[in-house]
């Protein structure tokens, strides 16, 4: 009888290896083999977020939009995240911040071009 890790497939597999499953989840991805590449769509978890100026907790979001970073090579592989964050309304009338992007920090710095990956998972 085979284990039962045995049965997880691709998607499983790549939903357990997110940066912060629970800040995000996996949308789709895909594997390119020529460049090799393999490019994984994550977007945001619903989740209360604070507002980086004046730490008024937000609700409203005012859109989205898709960053990209760049993540650590597999093998020959170029991985690519595509990551959709929430644009949300800063509500308090005392704010100079009118909109804000939310802040997921398990996956990426703000304005960051690669993902967010400890020295401790990184394999030398
Ligand atoms: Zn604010």
């Amino acid at each position: 009888m085979a284990s039962r890790r045995s049965h997880i497939d691709g998607v499983n597999l790549l939903s357990r290896l997110l940066p912060d499953p629970a800040s995000v989840r996996l949308e789709t991805w895909s594997l390119e083999p020529a460049p090799a590449s393999i490019t994984v769509t994550l977007r945001s978890r619903p989740h209360q977020t604070r507002c980086p100026l004046c730490g008024k907790r937000s609700k409203r979001t005012h859109s989205r939009y898709e960053r990209t970073l760049a993540d650590l090579p597999w093998g020959e592989h170029a991985i690519t995240i595509k990551l959709g964050v929430r644009r949300m309304f800063c509500d308090s009338a005392l704010c100079e911040r009118h909109i804000f992007t939310e802040r997921l920090p398990g996956v990426a710095a703000p304005w960051a071009k690669v993902s967010k990956v400890s020295p401790a998972k990184q394999v030398e």
